[in-house]
C-alpha cells in the first residue's frame, strides 16, 4: 500500500466514524502525523487529498514547511519555550500547551492571532506532559487573556493499549472536561484526541481533530 492508498483508506474510515455518530463530516480534522517522515511523504500525502499535517519537533518542521508547499501545519508535539519562535505563526493550531508560560510566550512571538489547546494528561502517567485534569480551570482562565492567543479547546493522549476501547474513558472525559470549562469561560469547540489505533472511538466521543501518523505513513523512522 502506497502513503496515497493508505492516506485515502484512513479517509474513508473517518468518514464512516463520523457517519456512524450521525456527525457531519466536516466537522473532523484529520490531521496526518508525518513527524520524522521525509518532506516526500508529505507531499505525496498532499497529493492524494491531505491538507493537514502534524509535526512534532519544532525544528523538523521549520525546515519541511520550505519544502512542502501549500499545506495547514498542526504543532502536535511537546513545545519548549526556547523554540516557541519557531513555532509562533506558522501553524494552525499548537495542539500541546501545558503551561500558560508557553501560551505567553507563542503570544509574544505569533503575527495575528495564534489557536492553541490545552494538552491535558488524563493518564497520570509521569512521563506525559499535560496538565492536570485539577488545574484546568485555572490555567485556561490564566491563558484566556492573553494577547494574540485563542484558546480553541483541548487535547489529550490516552495511555498506550492494545485495544482501542480502553482509550474511551479517557475521551469521554477530556470532553466532559472541555464542556465544564466552556461553562464557565466561553466556548471551546476543539477536542483533538485519536490516533492511530482509536481514532474511530475517539470521533464516536466527539473528536474534532484526529492525528494520524502510523496508519498513512507506515512505521516511523527512528529519531
Ligand atoms: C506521533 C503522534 C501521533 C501519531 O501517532 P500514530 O499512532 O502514529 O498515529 C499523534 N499524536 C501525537 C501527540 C503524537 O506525538
Amino acid at each position: 500500500m502506497s502513503i496515497a492508498d493508505n492516506w485515502r483508506a484512513v479517509r474513508s474510515r473517518v468518514d464512516a466514524a463520523c457517519d456512524r455518530a450521525g456527525r457531519p463530516r466536516h466537522e473532523v480534522t484529520l490531521v496526518a502525523v508525518s513527524k520524522l517522515h521525509p518532506a516526500s511523504a508529505v507531499r505525496e500525502a498532499a497529493a492524494a487529498g491531505a491538507t493537514d499535517f502534524g509535526e512534532n519537533y519544532a525544528q523538523e518542521l521549520a525546515a519541511k514547511r520550505a519544502d512542502c508547499g501549500d499545506v495547514r501545519w498542526h504543532f502536535i508535539g511537546r513545545l519548549q519555550r526556547n523554540k516557541a519562535k519557531l513555532v509562533a505563526g506558522q501553524v494552525a493550531l499548537v495542539h500541546a500547551v501545558d503551561t500558560v508560560e508557553l501560551a505567553a510566550e507563542l503570544g509574544k512571538r505569533a503575527q495575528g492571532i495564534q489557536p492553541i489547546l490545552l494538552a491535558v494528561n488524563l493518564g497520570g502517567e509521569e512521563t506525559k506532559s499535560g496538565i492536570d485534569e485539577a488545574n484546568a480551570l485555572s490555567i485556561a482562565r490564566a491563558i484566556k487573556p492573553i494577547a494574540n492567543i485563542r484558546l480553541d479547546g483541548l487535547m489529550t493522549m490516552p495511555p498506550p493499549a492494545e485495544d482501542p476501547e480502553a482509550s474511551r474513558p479517557y475521551f469521554e472525559r477530556l470532553r466532559t472536561l472541555r464542556d465544564q470549562l466552556a461553562a464557565s469561560i466561553g466556548p471551546l469547540p476543539v477536542l483533538s484526541m485519536g490516533m492511530s489505533g482509536d481514532f474511530e472511538v475517539a470521533i464516536a466521543c466527539g473528536a474534532t481533530h484526529v492525528r494520524i501518523g502510523t496508519a498513512i505513513f507506515g512505521a516511523r523512522p527512528q529519531p
